[in-house]
């Protein structure tokens, strides 16, 4: 096969822009979708946009979205301890891609409603799954694969392949926060939580923002993931441009507010747990970053009691 008749500055063009849109697409489906969105309500949108940024998380092959949203919440009750779905300390392997496999029979549907019984009232999200069977995933799997089929057949090989590349390298991002964000060996902390969460900088430009892992274990319903200014947070900017246009609304941010008796709460909480002191190192250089101790742990507690 001749490949010479690809290499122009038009092909080049076509592929630059597939790959980009497409990148950018499914990422924010998962990061601003299935994650910020989803899982955590970190801010909100009108139902149409709603639907097309959680779109971009389905064609990136997440499967349907109130499943993975039930095993996100169960990863941050469970950080790192048993029960965790993915946590590095039970296998590099198990973190990275195995623990898809066996969600069947860690989670059940019980326990999946339990989880997420705000999105249960989407009829729609319902349809597309509300367990962790082959099926759900045969019908994400499906839906993909004609997508892609569409895409090759209309827009022609050059603009299906930067489509496949984007669409790989986009499955596996999340995948890279689980693993190398929980890992000791990699990236930095600012705020000593109980678990091992990790910012990964080579993550947190991959995973539009989601690679300021630790970050985001400290301040779970934060729409903000990056913090400090090196600390690019692709998937924050969407969010704040909605913002600014009157799209988004209820933007939740990293510093919490949290009630007296919220704090009272998790500070008698703290105390019963008898857990060693949490340190929160911040960065010298940004006084916004210094939060108390217990204010951290009191986000952590309303957390738990939140998602
Ligand atoms: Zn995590
Ligand atoms: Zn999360």
């Amino acid at each position: 096969m001749d490949f010479s008749a690809w290499n122009t500055p038009t092909t080049w063009v076509t592929f630059a822009a597939w790959f980009g849109v497409t990148y950018v697409y499914l990422a924010i489906g998962i990061t601003g979708g299935y994650h910020r969105l989803l899982t955590h309500k970190s801010y909100k949108v009108p139902n149409w946009l709603r639907y097309f940024i959680v779109s971009g998380g389905y064609f990136a092959l997440m499967g349907a979205p109130i499943s993975w949203v039930a095993v996100h919440r169960l990863h941050h009750q469970k950080s790192d301890v048993p029960g965790d779905p993915h946590s590095p300390r039970d296998g590099f392997e198990h973190a990275l891609y195995k623990w898809m496999f066996d969600m069947e029979k860690r989670q059940s549907v019980e326990e999946i409603r339990k989880q997420v019984p705000d999105l249960l009232e989407d009829k729609f999200l319902c349809m597309l799954g509300v367990d962790h069977s082959a099926k759900q995933a045969q019908l994400c799997l499906w839906v993909n694969i004609v997508a892609r089929v569409i895409i090759l057949l209309a827009f022609g090989p050059v603009a299906f392949t930067a489509n496949l590349i984007a669409s790989i390298l986009v499955f596996w991002s999340p995948q890279f926060v689980n693993t190398f964000c929980h890992l000791e060996s990699w990236g930095y902390r600012n705020y000593e939580v109980r678990d091992d969460s990790r910012n990964v900088p080579w993550v947190g430009i991959m995973a539009m923002g989601e690679g300021w892992h630790n970050n985001h274990h400290a301040f779970p319903k934060s729409a903000q993931h990056g913090i400090r200014w090196f600390e690019f947070d692709a998937t924050w900017m969407m969010i704040s441009f909605l913002e600014k246009v009157g799209l988004a609304t209820d933007v939740i941010r990293p510093t919490p507010s949290l009630s007296p008796a919220e704090i009272a709460a998790a500070k008698a909480a703290k105390a019963a747990r008898a857990a060693k002191e949490t340190v929160v190192t911040a960065s010298s250089d940004n006084a916004e970053l210094v939060q108390s101790s217990e204010t951290v742990e009191a986000v952590k507690e309303k957390e738990l009691v939140e998602i």
